[in-house]
């Protein structure tokens, strides 16, 4: 049985990063698990037409790794994937990653203070740490609609496109209108025969500043320092944004102003306009970047159904209003199961607790990084760190770094383990949400995926990104227990 001091879960951005920093501090002694047979992740996992990033690549990117090459604003998927790629293999990173291996169990041996992984292939490791970096939307979420089981042509969701699945001139029905749908939409409505959208709860939109870099641009963007002073300026724009989100909803109307605007310059038609109004405050789901998906909207061959949908025929989708669209191929847009993607594996802990009993009043940790009752175990992109404003590399970086100060403290007292102080998680949580209470995920008048069953917001940091960066650049030692 092999055991290497500490185990990354995933080789998405976060699990890479991990690897990165931890060889930085001189730690080589650690294994990458990847269920797939490639790295990437979200960037591997989603490869539906017209995938790209919807935060500005010279900031949805890591900070110590520019990359003044980007071919555009928001570059697509398969030049995020290639970056993490040529990451892993600069870094030393790949080899490293075992790739087939999806982790089945963690379970924390008291006696020895080490963790047994065991992968689905009957393999068990025994380590030291574990890091989880599975990140938080890969499980694809169906909708539960009557029939759905018995349509009988190709249908398949957003992060799992069935490219073997010909749309030329075929009736398209696309469930669901969150950010993957604003990207495919326009991407296969020009050959589709029909494209209908139906529609739940109407999204705000902002236009898409995007633009291809050209050859002299990405020159200049070579020369010392001029990546960095671009990167900074994005991250000070978004983070401007904060301000509403984070301060307060009312701040948001500026953010609305632009939406409407947007939305009345793309979309002529009143009652089109009427059905794409959202009735709730921006900002209280995800802003949807785009300035192709309106004018998709418009198109003759496109029809935007907002009527609930009620079932699924073997060769139709039916609505509320009695409506039968005949449909040959369905899309399902409808996201992703968020909280689930941590909560339903086999997580023992000290004493045998289930990370369930852990979470059974909800799932949460503290910085969304440790939690009480999982000595040596830490989470990327965890509870309550996930971000409406930035990019999530930022936070990613700030979690990875925090990790290893967590193993320098271990190393300075020479002891085996640490564990988070759950009045200390207590605290932190009620803390966390207090503020969220009045902001705009909590108080903005919709339901998403941000909130849990019981409508507590498990998912977004309340505040800027550069506080979580200030909060966890060190490691209160008070905070935790030392095992030895
Ligand atoms: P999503 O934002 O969760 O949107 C899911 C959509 O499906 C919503 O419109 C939802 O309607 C609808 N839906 C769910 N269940 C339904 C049902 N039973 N009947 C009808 N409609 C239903 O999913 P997503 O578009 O895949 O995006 C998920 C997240 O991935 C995004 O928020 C974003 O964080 C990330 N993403 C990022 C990028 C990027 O470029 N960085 C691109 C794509 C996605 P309701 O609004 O009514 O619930």
């Amino acid at each position: 049985m092999a055991e290497p001091g500490l185990v990354i879960v995933g080789s998405g951005f976060a699990g890479i990063c991990m690897a990165i920093k931890l060889k930085e501090a001189g730690h080589h002694d650690f294994v990458i698990l990847e269920k797939a047979a490639e790295l990437g992740g979200t960037w591997r996992d989603n490869t539906y037409p017209g995938c790209a990033c919807d935060v500005p690549s010279h900031m949805y990117s890591y900070s110590f790794e520019l990359n003044p090459g980007w071919s555009r604003m928001f570059a697509p998927r398969e030049e995020i994937q290639d970056y993490l790629r040529s990451c892993a293999d600069k870094y030393g990173v790949t080899p490293h990653i075992r790739y087939g291996k999806s982790v089945t169990a963690l379970e924390y041996d008291d006696e020895r203070h080490a963790w047994s992984v065991t992968t689905d292939d009957g393999e068990t490791l025994r380590t030291n740490a574990v890091v989880s970096a599975i990140g938080a939307l890969h499980i694809p979420k169906f909708p539960e609609i009557a029939g759905r089981e018995s349509f009988a042509g190709p249908a398949f969701h957003s992060a799992e496109w069935d490219h073997s699945a010909d749309l030329t001139g075929k009736r398209v029905a696309v469930i669901g209108t969150g950010a993957s749908t604003a990207q495919f939409v326009p991407q296969i409505a020009p050959a589709a025969g029909h494209v209908t959208v139906f529609q739940r709860t109407a999204p705000w939109l902002h236009p898409k500043p995007d633009f291809a870099f050209s050859p002299r641009v990405r020159r200049l963007l070579r020369l010392p320092g001029a990546a960095r002073m671009l990167r900074y300026a994005i991250y000070w724009a978004l983070e401007s944004r904060a301000l509403g989100f984070a301060v307060h909803p009312s701040l948001m109307k500026a953010h609305e102003r632009l939406a409407l605007r947007h939305l009345e310059a793309q979309v002529p038609d009143p009652g089109l306009r009427r059905a794409l109004t959202p009735g709730y405050l921006i900002g209280c789901k995800r802003v949807i970047i785009s300035s192709d998906y309106y004018p998709t909207l418009t198109r003759d061959d496109v029809t935007l159904v907002t009527d609930e949908i009620t079932e699924i025929r073997e060769h139709s989708i039916v609505d509320a209003a009695g409506v039968e669209h005949e449909t040959d191929v369905i899309v399902y847009g409808t996201g992703f199961k968020v909280v689930d993607a941590l909560a339903d594996r086999r997580i023992l802990g000290r004493g045998g607790l289930t990370i369930q009993d852990a979470w059974k009043d909800g799932v949460e940790a503290y910085y969304g990084i440790t939690t009480a009752g999982f000595p040596n175990l830490f989470f990327l992109l965890g509870p309550n760190t996930g971000l409406g404003h930035n990019s999530v590399v930022f936070m990613i970086e700030s979690q990875v770094d925090y990790v290893v100060e967590c193993l320098r403290l271990l190393s300075r007292a020479r002891a085996r383990a640490l564990e988070v102080r759950p009045e200390t998680q207590r605290a932190f949580n009620r803390r966390l949400r207090a503020r969220l209470d009045p902001l705009v995920w909590n108080a903005g008048g919709c339901r998403s995926w941000y909130l849990d069953e019981h409508g507590v917001n498990r998912t977004i940091w309340p505040g800027f990104t550069f506080e979580y960066w200030a909060r966890t650049r060190k490691v209160q030692p008070g905070a935790y227990e030392l095992i030895f």
